[in-house]
């Protein structure tokens, strides 16, 4: 498609132009359609009054018509009983001319009214329009845009400077490439910090492995020296290497729930799911895992259906339900709950355990984040980024209230 320079421009003062002519013409229209209404509308009324005076109401068997045997000054004006009898007549062009000059009159008034409302309506469409104006513009400005070898040139050899590790933006220098130049640099800002969590989760990932294999290295070392000799030795060993072993394990599988996550390898297989009835399953597993702890339910009494992987929406909860656990003294309450508020699905965890300040509320659904406070017991830090990419992956999203020293409340809004 071709396009002359400011086509767009001329376009939208020509759409400009019929704006003003529809509206003009639309009042001008009423303007005409109004006085004809009161022209009509007068003598009417001048006929009804007349008759209600004389008959004490309007009698439809009577004949009521307007006659002219001379000229428009002897128009007269007739009401005649079915027998013939006349009972009223009456001259009518005096009426008429009043009828005349008052929608006349109305006329005018609405003629010049329309005409001195024409720039203060201008300039409303004009204001209407400015955006439509800007985007005319710009594409009279895309459009003029020639692609040249030079420009070619130019972003090929700012896209060859890219490092990942630096964190200098593109310049082109170019006003023309400048839309370019800014979603380039978006575009280059989001793969940067993609990498950069990346990295840092590499290395995070190293280091937490680090720490199991070097106490399985220290034990192995020591039962090789004197643990064949020494059963105390070898006893400690033997657990300390079994409880290695098993958080290895663990962290191994989330480290690969989640790398399967990010690659795009974990499916959802969507059912439709009673959320009170999951809630009440993991109640009951709950009372049979931790006897540490009194648990409470409190589920809506119909069933509140969603479309979700059980499996996988069942293990969210149970990070909740752990995490409640873990960071609660023993003895202290833990509430679970399922329904609906305000239309919503919702699934809830609470409990009164040692609570969160506001700063680590902001991180703790960080991959191996833990808050100070959570460090004397185990875990590494991402039972929570399990969790929130499950509920994102079910579109839903999370509500944390938590309070240092009074406990911790947690929604799954679906
Ligand atoms: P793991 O990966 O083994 O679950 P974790 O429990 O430390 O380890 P997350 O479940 O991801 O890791 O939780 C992250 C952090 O959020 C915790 O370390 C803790 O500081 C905080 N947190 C989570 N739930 C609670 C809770 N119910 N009460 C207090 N702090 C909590
Ligand atoms: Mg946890």
């Amino acid at each position: 498609m071709s396009s002359n320079p400011n086509n767009e421009q001329k376009r939208i003062r020509s759409i400009r132009g019929k704006l003003q002519s529809m509206i003009s013409l639309r009042r001008l229209g009423g303007a005409i359609s109004g006085s004809l209404g009161l022209f009509l509308l007068i003598p009417l009324v001048w006929a009804v009054y007349n008759e209600i005076n004389i008959c004490g109401s309007i009698v439809l068997s009577n004949r009521h018509f307007f006659s002219l045997p001379g000229n428009i000054n002897t128009l007269a004006y007739s009401i005649v009983e079915p027998s013939g009898t006349v009972v009223f007549t009456a001259n009518a062009s005096l009426i008429v001319y009043m009828a005349v000059g008052i929608a006349g009159c109305n006329l005018v008034l609405s003629v010049l009214g329309t005409l001195f409302s024409i720039p203060s309506e201008q300039a409303k469409i004009n204001k209407i329009l400015t955006p439509i104006d800007a985007l005319a513009a710009r594409a009279d400005e895309i459009s003029n845009f020639e692609f040249n070898e030079d420009k070619y040139q130019l972003l090929e050899n700012a896209i060859s400077k890219i490092e990942p590790e630096d964190n200098k933006e593109i310049l082109l220098h170019d006003a023309e490439l400048q839309g370019i130049e800014t979603a380039m640099n978006n575009l280059i800002g989001k793969m940067k910090e993609n990498y950069r969590q990346q990295a840092r989760f590499v290395n995070d990932a190293s280091h937490e492995l680090r720490t199991p294999i070097a106490v399985i290295e220290g034990y192995a070392n020591m039962l090789a020296r004197w643990g064949r000799e020494d059963e105390k030795v070898l006893d400690e060993s033997i657990t300390a290497i079994q409880n290695e072993a098993h958080n290895m394990k663990h962290l191994v599988e989330q480290l690969l729930f989640l790398a399967r996550g990010d690659a795009g390898r974990t499916e959802l297989k969507l059912e439709t799911v009673d959320i009170t009835k999951l809630m009440q399953e993991i109640y009951e597993e709950s009372l049979m895992i931790d006897e540490d702890h009194p648990y409470k339910v409190k589920l809506s009494e119909t069933p509140v259906t969603v479309s979700a992987d059980p499996g996988l929406l069942k293990q969210a909860v149970r990070i909740l339900v752990d995490n409640a656990a873990k960071y609660t003294a023993p003895g202290d309450e833990i509430i679970l709950g399922a329904g609906s508020s305000a239309g919503r699905p919702y699934l809830m965890v609470q409990d009164a355990g040692i609570g969160m300040k506001e700063a680590d509320v902001q991180h703790m659904f960080d991959r191996f984040y833990r808050a100070d406070e959570a460090r004397t017991r185990e875990g590494t830090g991402l039972g929570l980024s399990i969790a929130k990419w499950i509920v994102e992956k079910h579109k839903g999203s999370f509500t944390v209230i938590s309070r240092t020293d009074l406990g911790t409340r947690i929604c799954i809004n679906l």
